[in-house]
């Protein structure tokens, strides 16, 4: 039988982790499919962790991923998607926003041929704000990124073993895994679907998370930053070349007229000055900005740290794991 394994990343969702297994077991009860069910547990600070193992005494299939601290939703995936090893591999959220019942429209088109199967949102539950950031940030990814990311489309999808295998080789810092999905290529299907509603809780992706989200997405597949400053240059050195040749013969031919006539303003002086200076400290930052990521990658640090894998013979000595509840 082929086997299937779901990564589920999850932080402080104690109100949704029973309806979540309940239904990712409704959702693959018919599926003549091999299923491990992997949550990981981002460092959750309440009942989380000790509800999933709850469940995993009832349904061996699931393994639980135990993160030393709460290290952010890509990372979480990371050690999930490090951990499984299956034919296929299904990444999803936890909070239900993804219906797990699309389990087997993924893996229908998988065995139809699809190396990666990705869903494309056809709306999102999301507020007025968010959806702005939302927007920009996909026609700018559109316009400047060197792989395609398309609109409206998260983390939610199946890899095959060999795109799963590739999606692995790259150990970069700050994964993007939106962008490395498309990047690593194959046969790729989109299918679209409602996102549902988150169906407890808030959103634990907060403002500044999915900020660095996105900085981690521009930085890592475009050079947009590194060209908008040569544009800019560029554009900048030519504005000062036409404007000093205009002066040059207005001087010259003596014009004493608007706007050739000689101002005594140091005004505007200090106001040029101080727009190219703040223009030069924002490009000192992206220099900055890109200097800090290979820094980053030089480093070596883990993507994340794991405290404990519970697998179901873990569940099934519980006087062990009772006490890592204690000390959380
Ligand atoms: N999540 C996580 N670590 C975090 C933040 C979120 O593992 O630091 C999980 C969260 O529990 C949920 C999934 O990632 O299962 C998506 O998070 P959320 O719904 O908050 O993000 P959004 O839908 O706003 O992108
Ligand atoms: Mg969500």
């Amino acid at each position: 039988m082929k086997t299937v394994d779901v990564v589920v990343p999850l932080y402080n969702e104690e109100n949704l982790v029973d309806e979540l297994v309940r239904r990712l077991q409704s959702a693959t009860a018919e599926l003549s499919y091999s299923f491990r069910f992997i949550m990981v547990d981002d460092g959750s600070r309440d009942n989380t962790l000790a509800k999933i193992k709850a469940h995993q005494e009832r349904d061996q299939r699931i393994i639980v991923i135990s993160l030393s601290r709460n290290w952010g939703h890509q990372c979480a995936f990371n050690a999930g998607i490090d951990y499984a090893d299956a034919d296929a591999v299904i990444l999803m959220d936890g909070d239900l926003e993804d219906p797990p019942e699309m389990i087997s429209d993924f893996i229908k088109h998988w065995e139809n041929g699809a190396d990666v199967v990705y869903a494309k949102k056809n709306s999102r539950v999301e507020s007025r704000f968010k959806k702005l950031l939302y927007r920009i940030f996909y026609s700018l990814m559109r316009r400047f990124s060197n792989v395609t990311i398309e609109k409206q489309v998260g983390m939610f999808s199946l890899l095959d073993r060999r795109a799963h295998a590739e999606l692995k080789k790259c150990s970069e810092h700050n994964k993007y895994y939106v962008g490395l999905r498309s990047f690593v290529g194959f046969k790729q299907v989109q299918i679209s679907y409602e996102r549902h509603k988150r169906f407890s809780g808030k959103p634990k992706q907060t403002l500044d998370k999915l900020l660095t989200y996105g900085m981690n997405a521009i930085f890592s597949f475009s050079f947009l930053p590194m060209r908008l400053l040569t544009s800019f240059g560029i554009f900048l050195l030519g504005t000062i070349a036409t404007v000093s040749t205009i002066l040059f013969f207005a001087r010259l031919f003596r014009f004493n007229f608007w706007p050739f006539y000689v101002l005594p303003g140091w005004t505007s002086l200090v106001l040029i000055l101080l727009f190219i200076s703040s223009i030069q400290l924002i490009f000192l930052g992206v220099i900055g900005e890109y200097v800090a990521r290979v820094y980053d990658e030089t480093r070596h640090r883990p993507h994340y740290i794991i405290n404990r894998i519970y697998t179901a013979e873990h569940a099934l000595q519980k006087s062990d794991t009772e006490e890592l509840v204690i000390s959380r």
